[in-house]
Parts: C-alpha cells; sequence; structure tokens
C-alpha cells in the first residue's frame, strides 16, 4: 500500500496533523522512535491558557489557537480535558499592567495570600488520552526514521511507501536539512502530586499549578532550562541522552518551593516525575508548511543573499515534504490550529500565515549570508 501521508513523530503536532488528514479521507501512517506521545508531548503539563498583554500578532495567534483547541478538545473527548481557568501571577515576565491590559476577559482576585488575575478560558488536558484518540485510525511503527529514499515520485521509508511525509519530529535531528529553522531545546519537568487540599484552578506565575485532575492529582511543571551544550541536537529522550545534566532533585525541590508560594498543598507526595524538551525558536512562533532546500535555492538564485526578491513559489523545494514544528511551552494549544491550517494548505491549497511560513525564516537567513 502506499500511503498519502507518512508521518515522522506522534507528538502533540503528528498526532493532530494524522488526525487532520485522516478525517479528511486520506491513508495515514505515523511512526515514533518512541511510541505515541513519548516526547515533550508525554511530558507536558498540559495547561491551555491565554496570552494576555496588549494585542500582537504571536499573542494573538496563541489566543486564537486556544479557542479553537478547546473546542477541538472537548469535542474530540470530553473526558480529556477539565476546564477551570487559570489565575495569573503577575512575576517578572507578566507584570500587574500587562496582565490586565487585555482584550481578553478576566478578574482581579485576591486567593489564599495571592493577588492575581483570573481567566476563565483556560483548561488541562490528558496528553495521552488526546493522542492515542488522534492516532487510533491510522497505521502507527514503531521505527526510528533514519534515511527517506524518494523514487518515481514516492518516499520509501524501509518497508514504508508514501506519496507525503511530514515532519513532525520536535527537537530530534530532522530527516531532511532546513538550517533555516534554528530549534533549541528547553528542557523542563513536570511533578503530579498527591494532596489533602483541594486546587480549584489552574494557578500560572513561572511554574504551573493545575487544578485536581480526573485522578485527583495536581500537576506542577515548568520548561525553563536551556541545554549548556547548545549546540548538541536531541536524537533521543532526556533519560537517555549523555549529555542530559541531572538535576531532577533540585528541580523537583524547587517546582514544589514554587508551588507552596502559590498554594498550601498538605500531604504532598509526588508520584510522578517526567522530563522533555520542547522545540522552540527565537521568535516563539511555530512553523508550518513545505520545507525549502536551503541550498538548492541558493544556487538557483545566489542574488538572494544580497536581497534581491524572489517569489517564493520559484525556490527549490524537497519535493511533498512538509514540516509542523517549534510549538514551543504551547504544544496542546497550537496542535490542533496548526493541523487544520496544514490541512487546508495541503487539500485546499490555502496560504500559510506568513508569520509561520518557512518562507519568511529562509529569506531571514538567506539575506544575512553574504
Ligand atoms: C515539562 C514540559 C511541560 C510542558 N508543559 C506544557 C503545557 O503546559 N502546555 C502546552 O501546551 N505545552 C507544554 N509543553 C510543550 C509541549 O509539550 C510541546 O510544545 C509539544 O509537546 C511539542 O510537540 P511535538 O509533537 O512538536 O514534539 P514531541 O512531543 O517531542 O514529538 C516529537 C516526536 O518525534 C519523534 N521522532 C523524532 N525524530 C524521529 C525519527 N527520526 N524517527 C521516529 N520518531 C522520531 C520523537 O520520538 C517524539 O516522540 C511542555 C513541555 C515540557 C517538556
Amino acid at each position: 500500500m502506499i500511503y498519502d501521508y507518512l508521518i515522522i513523530g506522534a507528538g502533540s503536532a503528528g498526532s493532530n496533523i494524522a488526525y487532520a488528514l485522516k478525517t479528511a479521507g486520506k491513508n495515514v501512517a505515523i511512526v515514533d522512535k518512541e511510541g505515541i506521545v513519548c516526547g515533550a508531548s508525554g511530558a507536558a503539563g498540559a495547561f491551555l491558557s491565554p496570552l494576555p498583554g496588549k494585542k500582537n500578532s504571536y499573542n494573538s495567534l496563541v489566543n486564537t489557537a486556544l479557542d479553537f483547541s478547546l473546542d477541538f478538545y472537548e469535542n474530540l473527548l470530553p473526558e480529556s480535558i477539565i476546564k477551570k481557568g487559570v489565575l495569573r501571577v503577575p512575576n517578572n515576565n507578566f507584570d500587574e499592567t500587562k496582565l490586565s491590559t487585555n482584550e481578553l476577559k478576566c478578574k482581579h482576585i485576591h486567593f489564599e495570600n495571592i493577588d492575581g488575575y483570573f481567566y476563565s478560558n483556560a483548561a488541562i488536558v490528558n496528553p495521552l488520552k488526546i493522542c492515542n484518540q488522534l492516532t487510533r485510525e491510522c497505521d502507527f511503527f514503531l521505527k526510528d526514521a533514519k534515511k527517506l529514499v524518494y523514487k518515481s515520485g514516492c518516499y520509501y521509508l524501509d518497508e514504508l511507501k508514501a506519496k507525503n511525509i511530514i515532519l513532525a519530529q520536535g527537537v530530534n535531528s530532522p530527516l531532511v536539512s532546513y538550517p533555516y529553522v534554528k530549534i533549541s531545546p528547553v528542557f523542563g519537568v513536570r511533578i503530579d502530586v498527591k494532596s489533602s487540599t483541594k486546587v480549584p484552578f489552574n494557578i500560572h506565575k513561572s511554574i504551573s499549578v493545575s487544578a485536581n485532575k480526573e485522578d485527583g492529582t495536581i500537576a506542577i511543571g515548568a520548561t525553563q532550562q536551556n541545554h549548556s551544550l547548545l549546540d548538541a541536537s536531541c536524537d533521543t529522550t532526556c533519560d537517555k541522552c549523555p549529555f542530559y545534566i541531572d538535576t531532577l532533585k533540585q528541580d523537583i525541590d524547587s517546582l514544589l518551593k514554587q508551588a507552596d508560594e502559590l498554594i498550601k498543598l498538605e500531604n504532598v507526595e509526588v508520584v510522578n516525575v517526567l522530563k522533555g524538551a520542547r522545540a522552540t525558536i527565537k521568535s516563539y512562533f511555530p512553523i508550518l508548511g513545505k520545507v525549502i532546500d536551503y541550498e538548492a535555492s541558493l544556487k538557483k538564485y545566489p542574488s538572494i543573499k544580497k536581497g534581491t526578491k524572489i517569489p517564493s513559489e520559484l525556490l527549490e523545494y524537497y519535493p511533498n515534504i512538509y514540516t509542523i514544528n517549534a510549538l514551543g511551552s504551547r504544544g496542546f494549544v497550537f496542535g490542533p490550529y496548526l493541523a487544520k491550517i496544514l490541512k487546508e494548505h495541503l487539500l485546499d491549497d490555502k496560504k500559510i500565515p506568513k508569520e509561520i511560513s518557512l518562507e519568511k525564516l529562509f529569506y531571514k537567513i538567506a539575506r544575512k549570508e553574504t
């Protein structure tokens, strides 16, 4: 059988695009070397929160994606989402003004010993349940994809054949090179704790504390550490990585201490610890679209480096290879919305918005290279 789409990576990005294409009637296979939702997506909180502040292109994207994704999860699997809102507590990045200067509806409240702004449009979701549901109707293969072979209009990955490839590899080295997208891994830890204290809503400052989940536990998480070896690529999960700096005990203590400043959790027992690396680019925007062949495009049009404007449709692209990546700290906010945009691009030829397109990054990096 020749699949219409073969997706590499079964995290939030890969699972969402697999679902979008499968429900549109396409033949979809998905491969992952670790299993479904074993990368960053498995470690995620997974909090879905609005991004407050004066309106700009990034928070508009986040807040549009949030509205879409909340509805999407509620329809997909209502038992996988708990929507109790979030209390945002001012910190260094988000002071009082940023939290209250908004088009978003929020309410100033005093809770226990803290003051913050309450946004009702926020939730927590269950990554495992969601990604399993999204990929249920697709063929899944546990496989480390090493090399794609392109022959007579078809891609071969060992015994699998497909017309189109979608790379949803998170922080891992991509199967084809696109050096104009500089992905950095940002590491983080999430713990699940049991406590006799009931948490009424999510609370977010520099870390996030969730409302009680369906099993009664509370998630506490943060992703903030840049790896000290910035040029090392992520080729495996943190627990198997030779470069991983094990600060787990300090990380857990720090999460518990910071959580304690937000809400007094009594009789705490840590029942689950997960760590992972999320993929982020400098601008924080996610990226989406057909993969431009950097070398071939510059060879064809060397004057791009001097600023000549070459229309994007004339650039050289890898045939039928697409990517969806750099979901940053909002993998479960962006996942369904970006999958919708990519599906509409693939099936209905709709344009990808400039700010998340690969073309924007391509021109930026190519023009720097003189
Ligand atoms: C601790 C932590 C907390 C977070 N909290 C939140 C949160 O509260 N809310 C939120 O929205 N987001 C959160 N995030 C971010 C979110 O998890 C990520 O943005 C999102 O999961 C990224 O999804 P992805 O599919 O792009 O990557 P991943 O989930 O990392 O998936 C990529 C997959 O590709 C596979 N892969 C790569 N290369 C190959 C190959 N060659 N062959 C086979 N398989 C391959 C990997 O095994 C991996 O499973 C958090 C992240 C972390 C680490």
